[in-house]
């Protein structure tokens, strides 16, 4: 499992955790996150922008 950062926040995305209010159950891979999905911290940056932890 990995984890992805938002650069601007520091949002962590866990693909262990998953993003419950995202509508995104733990062990959902990166990969299955849709391109558009914005940091849902600052909403600023969009998941091609998040770097690997
Ligand atoms: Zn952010």
């Amino acid at each position: 499992m990995s984890a992805y950062r938002c650069p601007v926040c520091d949002y962590v995305y866990d693909e262990a955790k998953g993003a419950a209010r995202e509508g995104f159950p733990a062990g959902t891979p990166w990969g299955q996150i849709p391109d558009e999905w914005c940091c849902p911290d600052c909403g600023v940056r969009e998941k091609i922008d998040f770097e690997p932890v």
